[in-house]
C-alpha cells in the first residue's frame, strides 16, 4: 500500500471505530431529543463504508471522499446520512488530489455550504453545523494546531446543550430541546477528534 493509502485507511478506521465505540451514547442523545436512532444510523453507515475500505483507500483523496459520502447517503437512514454524505462528497469535489492544511480549511468551508443548502439550515439551530462551522473557522485560523481544533469541536458540541433546536426532529420539542447535547454535533466532534488523532501521529 502507498503511504497516502495507508493514511486514508488509518483515518477511515479511526473514524469508524470512534462511531462504533460511541454508538450507544449517540443513540442515547437522540433518545432525549429525537427518535433514538442516531448511533444506529451512523454505525450502519460506517459499517458499510468499512466493508468497502480496501478498495476505497486506494482511490485518491477526492474520489475516496466522494465514494465514502455516496455510501453514507445510500446506507444511513434519517437526516444525518444525506447531510454527512453531502459533507464528504463535497469535500471530495473541493479538495485537490494532494491536499495541504489550507486546502482542507477552504474545502470544508465549501462543503459546509453544501450541507446548509441541503439541510436548509444554518449555525445556531442546534445541529452538526454548530460543530462544523467553528471547526472550519479554527482550521482557517491555524490548520496546524490540531489540539486546538479538537478542543473547539468538543466545546462546540457541548455548547449545543444550551441551544433550542430549530431544524431536524429535535425542533419538534421546541424549548424542551434545551439542556441536551445535539447528537449530530457530538458525532461530528467524535469524527474530527479521530481524524486529528491520526493526522497528528502521521505528522
Ligand atoms: P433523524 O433526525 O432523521 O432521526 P439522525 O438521528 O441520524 O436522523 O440525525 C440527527 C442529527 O442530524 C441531528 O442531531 C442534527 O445534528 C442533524 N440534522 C438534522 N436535521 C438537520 C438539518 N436540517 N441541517 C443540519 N443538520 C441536521
Ligand atoms: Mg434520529
Amino acid at each position: 500500500m502507498k503511504k497516502d493509502a495507508e493514511l486514508r485507511a488509518a483515518v477511515l478506521k479511526a473514524v469508524a471505530e470512534a462511531i462504533f465505540r460511541h454508538a450507544e451514547d449517540l443513540t442515547a442523545l437522540d433518545q432525549a431529543i429525537g427518535d433514538g436512532d442516531h448511533g444506529i444510523n451512523m454505525k450502519r453507515g460506517f459499517e458499510a463504508v468499512m466493508a468497502e475500505s480496501a478498495a476505497l483507500v486506494e482511490k485518491p483523496w477526492p474520489e475516496f471522499l466522494k465514494a465514502a459520502g455516496m455510501i453514507l447517503v445510500m446506507k444511513v437512514g434519517g437526516a444525518s446520512g444525506p447531510l454527512f454524505g453531502t459533507l464528504f462528497m463535497s469535500l471530495g469535489r473541493e479538495l485537490p488530489a494532494e491536499p495541504a492544511g489550507a486546502d482542507v480549511a477552504k474545502a470544508l468551508a465549501a462543503a459546509i455550504k453544501a450541507v446548509q443548502a441541503r439541510g436548509k439550515s444554518e449555525p445556531g439551530q442546534k445541529t452538526m453545523l454548530d460543530v462544523l462551522v467553528p471547526v472550519a473557522a479554527e482550521l482557517e485560523r491555524d490548520a496546524r494546531d490540531l489540539d486546538r481544533v479538537v478542543a473547539v469541536a468538543a466545546e462546540s458540541a457541548e455548547a449545543t446543550r444550551g441551544m433550542k433546536a430549530i431544524r431536524g426532529r429535535a425542533s419538534f420539542l421546541g424549548e424542551r430541546s434545551v439542556g441536551h447535547v445535539d447528537p449530530g454535533a457530538r458525532s461530528s466532534a467524535l469524527m474530527i477528534e479521530a481524524i486529528a488523532g491520526v493526522l497528528k501521529e502521521a505528522a
